[in-house]
């Protein structure tokens, strides 16, 4: 048998590309490659970029630089540029870097094998079409062999919402549910693959509706669905957006046992004001009536949030708005960011905030979110908590794992093995993660 070609794929933002890289690494496996860990001695590098913030944008240039000497030592190489900056940018990627030899979009790279033959006899392929196909029909079903614990799996693609900063609906398109039966299916396999743990992804995963046995689903009723699999013990889902949580989804936090208490809810300001200038569609009290309804459902849920600072116009009172509204909601977990400008979106239009003022801004939220967390953290000490272990720890029998609140937990002399739960008490807390013993120990 020929030897396997080697693929290096180096994935950028959020967790739908750390999907899609795997999709794309299985769809090439077809087409005669493995993956590789380094992108010395690979055959084909393909990065799968992000374009949500200037600097993720950027990054991929100056990656793409680096692989200079790489091609001149191997003028075989075929690189490759995939996810949402090979939407954006097209085939301007190619005239900023010519030694790229193929860029891919979030929607066609079921088609990526065709593309690489194509590099091979010496074309350049770009594909950054919207395809009426559903790529999820036309990649190949998964391959069987073992895998960890824990794996995602994209329900719903695309945003409809249209915030006025962000590039998703640009890059990743219209809203589009994934029919029921097929995620399923999906999911069967990962299970008998040894995954326990599913994270449902979406840019907008709680407006899910797919097509289902009797007409379109909601995310609660798909989650139900996956609850009844032998096998599978916990379900996450991310992003969700305030305006499509629905009662059943709220309620299925109360009463589904596989449902994780963990919910990324991202509010992105507290400032009214500033919500409407970025077309948020809720507003702080409408966010902050619905984290109280979502507390009484699941008293222990674990609220995670993003935050944009120094949006275009916004005043030290508005931010002072979102400061509040942190207080008030207690995040267990928070992601925040400085505002990026990005061409096309109706605030790029708009005059920016002085920049250091927005770095101070950013300095004093992250220094707030810093402490809630640590204060969640903590408060884990003395609890029990499930922990499914994903890998070995450093030290002999140490294992590492994640509760149900997905704070990382490590536990000595575990006498466990990858993929199995247990009960565990936590017994201390450090910078970012928990440890603990097996309980009754
Ligand atoms: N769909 C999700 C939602 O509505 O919250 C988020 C999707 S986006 C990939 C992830 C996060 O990136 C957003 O929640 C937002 O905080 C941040 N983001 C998006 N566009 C941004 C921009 N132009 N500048 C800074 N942060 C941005
Ligand atoms: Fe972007 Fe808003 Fe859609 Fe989230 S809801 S993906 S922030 S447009």
């Amino acid at each position: 048998m020929a030897d396997k070609k080697k693929l290096f794929i180096k994935t950028y933002g959020c967790q739908m590309n750390v999907y899609d890289s795997e999709r794309m690494a299985e769809a090439m496996g077809g087409a005669g490659y493995e993956t590789t860990d380094s992108a010395e001695g690979a055959d084909m590098i393909l990065l799968n970029t992000c374009h949500i913030r200037e600097k993720a944008a950027e990054k991929v240039y100056s990656e793409l630089g680096r692989f200079k000497g790489l091609k001149s030592e191997n003028p075989d190489l075929k690189i490759g540029v995939a996810g949402c900056v090979a939407q954006a940018e097209g085939e301007e990627i190619m005239r900023r870097q010519p030694l790229v030899d193929l860029v891919v979009g979030p929607q066609s790279y079921h088609r990526l094998p065709e593309m690489e033959a194509r590099t091979r006899s010496g074309e350049k392929a770009l594909d950054t079409d919207f395809p009426e196909e559903d790529k999820f029909e036309k990649l190949k079903s998964r391959p069987k062999a073992k895998r960890g614990p824990a794996a995602f799996l994209t329900v719903q693609e695309g945003c409809d919402k249209f915030c006025a900063f962000c590039v998703v609906p640009y890059t990743r398109g219209a809203e589009v549910s994934r029919p029921v039966d097929r995620i399923l299916t999906e999911a069967r396999d990962l299970v008998e693959r040894g995954v326990r743990e599913i994270t449902l992804l979406g840019q907008n995963v709680n407006a899910y509706h797919g097509a289902g046995p009797k007409g379109d689903m909601t995310l609660a009723g798909l989650i139900w669905e996956l609850d009844r699999i032998d096998g599978l013990e916990r379900i996450r889902f991310t992003t969700s957006h305030p305006n499509d949580m629905m009662d059943d989804l709220i309620e299925a936090h109360g009463s589904c046992a596989k449902l994780m208490p963990y919910l990324h809810l991202p509010v992105q300001s507290g400032s009214d004001r500033i919500l409407k200038r970025m077309n948020r569609s809720h507003d702080r009290d409408s966010y902050l009536r619905l984290v109280e309804r979502i507390r009484a459902a699941r008293p222990d849920i674990l609220l995670s949030g993003d935050f944009i600072v120094g949006f275009p116009e916004e005043t030290e009172a508005d931010f002072q708005d979102t400061m509040d509204l942190i207080q008030e909601v207690e995040y267990g977990q928070a992601f925040s960011f400085k505002y990026s400008s990005r061409p096309g979106t109706p605030a790029a239009e708009r005059a920016l905030v002085d920049d250091a003022e927005a770095s101070d801004r950013l300095y004093r939220l992250q220094a707030l979110i810093t402490r809630q967390q640590r204060a969640v953290q903590d408060r884990m000490v003395g609890r029990e908590v499930s922990v499914l272990f994903e890998k070995p720890g450093r030290f002999d029998g140490q294992m590492l794992g994640k509760s149900e609140y997905l704070h990382a937990v490590h536990v000595a002399d575990a006498g466990a093995r990858v993929g199995d739960l247990a009960r565990v008490r936590i017994v201390e807390s450090g910078a970012n993660s928990l440890s603990g013993v097996l309980a009754g120990a």
